[in-house]
């Protein structure tokens, strides 16, 4: 049996019928950017992160950049964050002419440690990216304090935490904005690219929105420079066929760890994740620690398992990101934990047998390259 490390094709079946009657809506009605379909979903989205309003566009990444030029976070500008991370959040911070400062992460959830923020502190700081990896939200009370207590802003890349929650409080609704991506594969994701801005601030929604359309007020009337970051009539109302399972495939997702976590219990070189709040996270991601990481993913693979990894650079690291960037301390746990990260198969219709066989086939090939436990049972 191969397991695949994501497949959506079922759910997509099993929803068509809906998704073509948005299809042939959105056919009729003509309209196809900046229309009622976006609207409909932007006030969806809000409702179910617990915030008063949205501003749909293209991509997470562009969601990120509104974000940063809507608080005005620009040349000059220091802005703590995350080397724990997919690329597009420190590139959205340069892309908005801001220097990222990375700190290190905190060893059980590989989020932001709060503890750093303190040494990152300048009078360049202008504001803190905290991202909620693998669908566990970053530790939000003391990194809006130490905002508050120094003036600075946060914006929460929510990218994999759609419903993800801290302490009661939704992903998203916590920061200034949080930004959230809809690329395919996210826990919720359009059938091509689109991504969201969410706020309580009605002033910082509105120059969002004029942002994403060429700083456009009204036609014709521009305020500033903005850009092309408008999402599309037809993904919107995809969205917001799909935004009706969230919720459910989110619990699946819960489950598929529940289990997971059970099969890799006594699984030795393996270590699973540290759940804060076990229905907090929502497992975008199902990361383990493995050593020789690099070495199980090709066996996985060679076994029909496909596995991956997030990420196995740290951004720091990434030459590209290196050169424009600042690092504070040594981010040794960063360096460390991007080694080892090792995502095995997850998604909301994964079943029982296919995690049997992710499970048994990890067991099989890790004890086969994990030299410390081969000597420990010979002994
Ligand atoms: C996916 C992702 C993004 C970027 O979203 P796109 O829609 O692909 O532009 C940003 N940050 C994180 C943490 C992500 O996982």
């Amino acid at each position: 049996m191969n397991v695949p490390f994501i497949d959506l094709n079922a759910y997509h079946r099993q929803i068509s019928q809906h998704l073509r009657e948005e299809f042939d809506s959105a056919l009729d009605s003509g309209q196809f950017s900046i229309g009622d379909k976006g609207k409909r979903f932007e006030s969806q989205f809000a409702k179910f992160c617990d915030t008063k309003m949205a501003v749909g566009c293209s991509s997470g990444t562009e969601a990120l950049w509104l974000a940063l030029k809507a608080l005005g976070v620009g040349p000059g500008d220091e802005v703590i964050t995350t080397p724990c991370t997919f690329i597009a959040t420190s590139e959205a911070i340069v892309r908005a002419g801001a220097t990222p400062v990375f700190v290190d992460v905190s060893p059980d959830t590989f989020n932001l440690d709060p503890n750093n923020l303190s040494a990152a502190l300048s009078d360049k700081t202008k504001a803190i990216v905290p991202v909620h990896l693998f669908g566990q939200m970053a530790d939000m009370d003391p990194i809006m304090d130490f905002a508050k207590a120094h003036g600075l802003y946060v914006i929460e890349d929510a990218a994999q935490a759609h419903g993800a929650s801290y302490k009661g409080q939704r992903a998203g609704s916590i920061g200034q904005i949080g930004c959230f991506s809809f690329y395919p594969s996210k826990n919720l994701g359009a059938l091509g690219d689109a991504g969201i801005a969410t706020s309580n601030d009605r002033e910082l929604i509105e120059n969002m929105r004029s942002l994403r359309n060429h700083g456009q007020i009204s036609t014709y009337d521009y305020t500033e420079i903005g850009w092309n970051s408008r999402l599309d009539e037809i993904q919107a109302a995809f969205l917001s066929v799909k935004l009706r399972d969230l919720e459910s495939q989110n619990r699946q997702r819960v489950e598929a760890a529940a289990k997971y976590r059970d099969r890799l219990a006594n699984c030795s070189g393996i270590s699973v994740p540290v759940v804060k709040s076990p229905d907090d996270h929502i497992y975008h991601i199902f990361s383990v620690q493995a050593p020789q990481r690099d070495q199980i993913i090709e066996d996985m693979n060679n076994h029909g398992v496909q596995c991956r990894s997030h990420y196995p650079t740290p951004l720091h690291k990434i030459p590209a990101i290196a050169r424009v960037s600042k690092i504070v301390g040594h981010l040794k746990v960063a360096e460390k934990c991007a080694s080892r990260f090792l995502s095995l198969p997850m998604f909301p219709s994964i079943t029982e047998s296919q995690i049997d066989r992710v499970s048994e086939t990890l067991i099989q090939v890790s004890s086969r390259r994990e030299p410390t436990s081969a000597a420990t049972s010979q002994s």
